[in-house]
């Protein structure tokens, strides 16, 4: 069975942690400067470029999304994580916006509800994943499990004690559950793709700070975000081994760097476009006697 998983340019797979590899987050620059093109070229300058790349991905992504829902083979599920404040929404906004919204679902999660606790944590995932020739994007997703929860074990779901995360190997088993999970809906034709958004400490302060200064932003601002910052080194590191564990050749993670808004939406984007262009997706085929029936059909309505 080949599940290689996505193909995409080759300069993207810079960004995909190898499987197994030890991931340590400071080694991962979340600024603009990319590579030596990138970093020769003025902020303003390589925004530009960017933007234009952006552009150009938002009218191919058009296109090929309409051959994933005619050809009606693959699913596309897109899942998206990263700190406070990393631009989630604003990156499914900007890059999804072409997109026909008939082909695609935006799903996104909050603490789960007294009947999603009373399930399996991937219970209430599994139910909205997205059918054959749809892209489903997952605003957060299963890896709030071993992320959030593991920074704040006390809000996690009651499990008999036997298995619940004080039992050995409870955070360990909880990635091979995931590995599992995702390499069944490889193996069922969906293709996942995995963005960590990454920016610096010092960006989310700039962000939320962003937020108390504008009116319009007020809604924005959680004070809980505020609490959850206490707690960031907690989730660097709760960051470090998810990432470490579930990054796999069939369903790798992508680190993108996203400090500057703009490269981290033309990455997502470029990864999206370039995964499903890669697919090599064709209109269905119509044989000699479809469209002898077609013609018939044509002349009918022609005749009236
Ligand atoms: P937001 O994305 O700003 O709307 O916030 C959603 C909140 O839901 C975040 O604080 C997440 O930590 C929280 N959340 C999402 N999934 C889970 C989960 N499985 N368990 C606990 N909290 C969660
Ligand atoms: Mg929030």
């Amino acid at each position: 069975m080949d599940t290689k998983g996505p193909q995409v340019k080759k300069y993207l797979n810079k960004f995909i942690v190898e499987p197994e590899k030890k991931v340590r987050l400071k080694n991962y620059d979340p600024g603009w400067a990319q590579n030596d093109t990138l970093k020769q070229m003025s902020e303003d300058t390589a925004q530009d470029l960017l933007e234009k790349m952006l552009e150009k991905d938002r009218a191919q992504l058009e296109q090929v999304q309409a051959l994933l829902a005619a050809s009606h083979q693959y699913s596309i599920l897109i899942v998206l994580q990263g700190m406070d404040t990393a631009g989630k929404d604003g990156t499914i906004r900007h890059v999804m916006s072409g997109v026909n919204p008939q082909g695609c679902e935006v799903h996104g999660f909050k603490v789960p509800s007294a009947e999603e606790h009373a399930h399996d944590f991937l219970w209430r995932y599994y139910k909205v994943l997205p059918e054959r020739g749809m892209i489903g994007i997952f605003n957060r997703s299963y890896y709030e499990d071993v992320l959030v929860v593991r920074v704040h074990p006390e809000r996690m779901e009651e499990l008999p004690k036997k298995f619940g995360p004080d039992s050995g190997g409870f955070w360990s088993g909880r990635y091979k559950d995931i590995n599992a999970f995702e390499k069944h809906l490889v193996q069922n034709g969906t293709i996942i793709l995995k963005f960590f958004l990454h920016i610096s400490k010092d960006e989310q302060k700039q962000r939320l700070l962003a937020r108390l200064d504008d009116k319009e932003k007020y809604w924005k601002f959680s004070t809980a975000d505020l609490a959850e910052r206490q707690f960031w080194n907690k989730y660097v590191g709760a960051y470090e081994e998810m990432l470490s564990a579930t990054s796999t050749e069939y369903a790798p993670w992508f680190i993108v760097p996203a400090d500057y808004k703009w490269v981290a939406r033309t990455l997502v984007a470029e990864v999206i476009t370039s995964a499903i262009s890669g697919l090599k997706l064709s209109y269905p085929k119509v044989s000699d006697e479809q469209v002898k029936a077609l013609m018939d059909a044509k002349q009918k309505l022609e005749a009236e």
